[in-house]
Parts: C-alpha cells; sequence; structure tokens
C-alpha cells in the first residue's frame, strides 16, 4: 500500500467514512447483572392473566433485553457527558445538521477519489466542478429539521473552494492537511458520537445483540402500583397498575460488534470513548429499560466473565486474539 493511500485511508478514517475497508474487527463478549430490579416493557398487556405492563420476551417466551435499547443507553449517556456543542443529540435537530455534514463530506470524498485515476493528486480547478456535483443546497433540502441547514450548505462550498487558492495541483498530503484544518476549525465534520453509532447519512461501527440470560430460568414477578397525576400528585380515578419486572441478581450475555476502532489503540479518540463506556459499565453501572425513577434497571459489568476477541486485517486474513476485558477498562 503506497504512502498516499495510507494516508488517505487514515482521513476517511478520522472522518468514520472508513467502512469501505475493514481494517480492524472486535467482537466484545460482555456480561452484565441487574443489581437492581429490571424492567423492559414490550407495551400494554392483552393476553389473559397478563400484567397490564408486561416485559418483552422473545419467541421462546424467555424475556430478553433488546439489543436497540442497550444502544439507546450506551449512545444517550455519551451524548450527556458531551456539552451539545459538542455533539450532536438523537431526536434533536442537531442529529439532521450532523447527517447534513456527513453527507456532504461523503460525496467530496467520492468526487476526489472518481479523479485519483489521474494519479494521487488532484488539480485545484476541479474542486470548482466536485461543488458543483454535490449541489449542496439541494443536499440540505433533504435536512429540513436542521436549523441552519442552507447555512451549513454554503459554509461548505466556500471552506472547500478554499482549499483551491493559491495553489494548482494539490498533492495528497498538502490536500488532506488542508481539508482537515477546514472541516475541523469550522465545525463540518460528524461529531464523534456519530463517528461510533452512526447517523442518517453515516453507517454504525459498533452493533449490539440482544442480551440473553446466562442463567436460562428468569423468575418474574407482578407489582401492584398507584398511577400519581404527574401535576397534582394526587391519584388518578381508577389508576391501580400491574407491572411485571425481573428481580435484581440475573446475569445477561450479549455481543459488541466493533468495526474499524482499534480498542487497543490509545491513539484514536473513538477507541478511547468506547472504553470510558465500558469502564463506566463496570464501576458504576447504566440504567436500561422502564421505571428508573425508583431505581429499576441498573446494569453492571461482571469483568471476570466478559473478554475481547481483537482482530485486525492483514493481507486479507483476520488475525484474532481473545483478550480479558479488564485490559480495556483502563482509562485512556
Ligand atoms: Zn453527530
Amino acid at each position: 500500500m503506497s504512502d498516499s493511500y495510507s494516508a488517505w485511508l487514515e482521513f476517511k478514517r478520522f472522518l468514520g467514512l472508513d467502512l469501505d475497508y475493514l481494517g480492524t474487527y472486535t467482537e466484545i463478549e460482555i456480561v452484565v447483572v441487574n443489581e437492581t430490579p429490571l424492567r423492559v416493557g414490550s407495551g400494554r398487556g392483552e393476553g389473559l392473566g397478563e400484567a397490564d405492563l408486561p416485559i418483552v420476551r422473545g419467541g421462546d417466551g424467555k424475556p430478553f433485553i433488546p439489543g436497540s435499547s442497550l444502544k439507546g443507553v450506551f449512545r444517550s449517556w455519551l451524548e450527556v457527558i458531551h456539552s451539545p456543542e459538542e455533539t450532536c443529540r438523537v431526536g434533536d435537530s442537531s442529529h439532521d445538521c450532523c447527517s447534513l455534514k456527513t453527507e456532504l463530506i461523503y460525496k467530496l470524498i467520492k468526487g476526489i477519489e472518481k479523479r485519483f485515476y489521474k494519479g494521487f493528486k488532484l488539480e485545484a480547478d476541479e474542486l470548482k466542478h466536485i461543488i458543483d456535483e454535490i449541489n449542496s443546497r439541494k443536499v440540505a433540502e433533504r435536512y429540513r429539521r436542521c436549523v441552519g441547514a442552507e447555512e451549513i450548505a454554503k459554509r461548505f462550498d466556500s471552506v472547500v473552494q478554499s482549499i483551491a487558492e493559491g495553489t494548482q495541483v494539490l498533492e495528497i498530503p498538502t490536500l488532506i492537511d488542508k481539508l482537515k484544518n477546514v472541516l475541523v476549525k469550522e465545525k463540518l465534520a460528524p461529531c464523534i458520537i456519530c463517528r461510533i453509532f452512526g447517523n442518517k447519512a453515516l453507517a454504525a461501527h459498533i452493533g449490539i445483540s440482544d442480551a440473553k440470560p446466562v442463567n436460562t430460568d428468569v423468575k418474574t414477578f407482578i407489582r401492584t402500583r398507584i398511577a400519581i397525576e404527574r401535576f397534582t400528585k394526587t391519584t388518578l380515578p381508577g389508576a391501580l397498575f400491574e407491572y411485571e419486572y425481573i428481580p435484581e441478581g440475573y446475569k445477561w450475555k450479549f455481543k459488541i460488534i466493533v468495526w474499524n476502532i482499534d480498542l487497543g489503540d490509545k491513539g484514536s479518540d473513538t477507541s478511547s470513548k468506547l472504553r470510558f463506556l465500558l469502564e463506566n459499565l463496570a464501576s458504576i453501572g447504566l440504567f436500561v429499560g422502564g421505571m428508573r425513577s425508583v431505581g429499576h434497571g441498573l446494569l453492571k459489568l461482571v469483568i471476570e466473565e466478559s473478554k475481547a476477541k481483537v482482530c485486525k486485517v492483514e493481507n486479507a486474513v483476520l488475525k484474532c486474539e481473545v483478550r480479558p476485558i479488564k485490559e480495556f477498562l483502563v482509562p485512556g
């Protein structure tokens, strides 16, 4: 692999736009214990003899924790520890803005790569054509929920245009340096959380399976509560309701698959976020499911039973080794 080509791949990795080439693959096998009662609901119960609010169960009738719930909890935890200036928030206008920026950069990268047949360089004039091809204003129209989408599109065009100034040919190292500088300075790159969990224009670098009970025999209980009107704090008429829950102390196993984020790489910002997340799951724990206001759903990592299979692609072959999770819990 030539130096220019590796530098280009490195640049794409920095933007999270690197899933067209697999460099590392990690399979984290996690065991957690629910230290407080757990309730991941499936909506209103309808079956005879069912609680009003049953828990979610698989086709085999056994309770499980959906991977999508775990993913949502992991993502929103990373969101709350960052200031809204640094990262976007799912369900918020900022998420659409982050997606818009990602799509613009993706199109820019593709436009540049299309011209690599002439060698690893770019004629400065070509940038103008690439901007025309992208048609950023049109792209912005598809992200209506982003406040200031049009302004982002304009800013994108002008910073890309600025790279061409004062030069005729951009060699790869210069092109990467300049692009990196302006995209970071102008906050046009996808945020760090999207570079892990994805957004509307970016595939996720992480996949999370459902968590299944390690001890297959999970006994559930029903609790009766009184619904309280939120504002007046009075009991609602006919407000007794039943909910099903899993008592504390069960172990659950699930997998996190990670593409192109090397868990052992101390220099990678996305990798350090994932290690930080795991460390937090081990030391403090994270809340999953409903009834969190009464402390339900605290999951904690069981360190001795969790491990990571870390693989690197070398000459088109995956080389893997299994490491105890403990090695990845060190901060940094
Ligand atoms: Zn984002």
